[in-house]
């Protein structure tokens, strides 16, 4: 079990939504004696939330180039939460944390280090210790990763980054909150949800408190969330053998590339301003396939064996959000960052609801800036 505090007096609580948002809140939730109740439109097993079409990096580094600090921040302190809960659930080999290999082709090494200064400059903003970034030649990019050496001469190497298994992570967080006595109502839409109560197949239900992680289900409520369509290829090679993740450098688009269990690579993603969940168009097939393709010409033979497009919950300025009332609290607008801030934003509402403080000074500040109170 995640906790166990029994100077908490037990409680009766709705999560509604078990995507990536709901499953780390009931998981931090979990341990103090509560009577959870976990609510989902689909099955526990798979569905359409957008924890299922992520890449599922966690990439506080490579975001911080366009993401502002406290995206930064939240997203080092859910890697160390990740890391504690797989050691728990014994699952420490889905995420890998070998690091992201920033790279350009000769002709835009521009932009990698515009990437780079830019990177600096925000880290050194920050007051971040960490030397984080490694310009690596020809010659030790070859040691790293050698099928990538014959094609590029130089790579940042972010080497504290890290990607997780996000299908096994989601039937993983499945059976532990199972084991941990958490009840799971799935494939029943909620067609509701207030202060305390919410509406089911069942009728009306009433809770002591109820968190609303319905990413864009919550749109009706929380009138500025907006839906940013994202597509992505997922395809298999026995060819190329890559270990890292990859991020493109290009002027027009960038590609990210995640290596995935059984020789297979996620390939993303598009960022379009629209709630457009139809099938990924041409224009992006061929902008992704194109890039990949000049990553490792032995793509060329690979299978694409899926293609998936979604819809990245998102507020106005990008940024989460966590609402938090008498008797509900909203949690979203995790927009690209969804398996990098769940474990974070889980941690700052478990907090907020037992009235506990913030683990150390920075998190408290940072707690402040997303936290709202519902009127
Ligand atoms: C192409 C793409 C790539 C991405 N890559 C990454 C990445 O590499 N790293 C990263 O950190 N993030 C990534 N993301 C972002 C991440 O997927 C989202 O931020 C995250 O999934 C949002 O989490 P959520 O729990 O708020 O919403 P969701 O994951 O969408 O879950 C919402 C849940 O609520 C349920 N629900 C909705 N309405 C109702 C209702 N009325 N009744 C009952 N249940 C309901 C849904 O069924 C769903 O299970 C990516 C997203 C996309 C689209």
């Amino acid at each position: 079990m995640a906790n166990l505090d029994t100077s908490i007096e037990p409680k009766n609580l709705a999560i509604v939504g078990a995507g990536i948002m709901g499953r780390c809140l009931a998981w931090r939730l979990s341990g103090y004696g509560h009577r959870i109740t976990l609510f989902d439109k689909d099955s526990k097993n798979h569905g359409s939330a957008a924890a299922y079409t992520a890449a599922g990096m966690l990439a506080p580094f490579s975001e911080l180039e366009a993401a502002e600090d406290n995206i930064f921040l939240l997203g080092q302190h859910s890697i160390a939460l990740w890391r504690d809960w797989l050691k728990t659930w014994n699952a420490e080999d889905l995420m890998a944390e070998s690091g992201t290999l920033v790279l350009a082709h000769r002709q835009d090494i521009g932009s990698l280090q515009n990437f780079n200064q830019q990177l600096e400059a925000k880290l050194n903003a920050l007051a971040n210790q960490q030397k984080e970034a490694a310009l690596l030649s020809k010659q030790q990019l070859s040691e790293i990763e050698p099928e990538l050496a014959q094609h590029f001469d130089q790579a940042n190497f972010l080497k504290s980054e890290a990607y997780l298994d996000n299908h096994a992570v989601m039937d993983c967080m499945a059976k532990q909150l199972e084991a941990a006595g958490i009840r799971w109502r799935e494939n029943g839409e909620i067609s509701s949800v207030s202060d305390n109560q919410l509406v089911s197949d069942n009728g009306e239900e009433a809770f002591d408190h109820i968190f609303d992680c319905r990413g864009l289900g919550a749109k009706n409520d929380i009138q500025s969330l907006r839906a940013v369509r994202g597509e992505v290829l997922r395809v298999y090679s026995k060819e190329v053998r890559l270990r890292h993740m990859v991020r493109l450098m290009h002027p027009r688009y960038r590609l990210y590339l995640v290596p995935k269990p059984n020789h297979e690579y996620v390939l993303g993603a598009t960022q379009i301003e629209s709630e457009d969940y139809s099938p990924l168009s041409v224009r992006s097939a061929l902008e992704l396939l194109s890039a990949l393709y000049t990553i490792h010409p032995g793509f060329a033979e690979a299978r694409i064996v899926e293609t998936q497009s979604n819809c990245r919950p998102a507020l106005p300025d990008n940024q989460p959000l966590i609402k938090h009332g008498k008797g509900l609290s909203q949690i979203n607008g995790l927009f690209r960052h969804g398996f990098l801030l769940a474990p974070a934003l889980a941690d700052i509402t478990a907090r907020l609801f037992h009235g506990e403080s913030q683990e150390n000074e920075e998190l408290t500040i940072l707690s402040q800036a997303i936290i709202d109170s519902l009127g």
